[in-house]
């Protein structure tokens, strides 16, 4: 039999924000931003970088596709900012989440947030660079800072 308490003790917990589970196309990705490196599927085929990472080359359609570090610098592409509390974990509105564009190639963009700045000072075409946040689960989350 559940009472009020423990119903009240619950609704009173943290909510946690989600982690990444890893699987076998992501692998290397959250590998490589543990040691503190961004990492992109590449073509050894016709050179192109691609995010997030799928099977094939968007642009070949070859398989060879190997993971290989960025400089971790970019430019804001468009974002948004999020004020309302709606997802649970993700307590701290206001904060901007950004697609940032990789300096490495045109189109090649992640979705981050950005750190150490407010989200009022944050524009399109900010310059930017990568900065690693440690998870619970042990793995490291890729964020971006104005560059320095
Ligand atoms: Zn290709």
């Amino acid at each position: 039999m559940t009472g009020p308490a423990g119903a009240g003790a619950t609704a009173t917990e943290k909510a946690a924000a989600p982690l990444p589970v890893p699987d076998r196309l992501t692998e290397p990705f959250w590998e490589h931003a543990r040691a503190g490196r961004l990492a992109f599927q590449h073509c050894d085929s016709c050179r192109a970088y691609q995010h997030p990472p799928g099977p094939v080359c968007r642009a070949c359609y070859a398989r060879d596709l190997t993971f290989q570090p960025v400089s971790g610098r970019g430019r804001v592409y468009t974002y948004t900012v999020t004020h309302h509390r709606v997802v649970p974990g993700f307590d701290e509105a206001p904060y901007a989440v950004a697609l940032v564009e990789m300096e490495e190639q045109e189109g090649l963009r992640m979705l981050a947030n950005i750190r150490e700045l407010p989200p009022s000072g944050v524009h399109v075409g900010l310059e930017v660079e990568v900065l690693f946040e440690a998870l619970p689960n042990g793995l490291a989350l890729p964020q971006f800072r104005p560059r320095r």
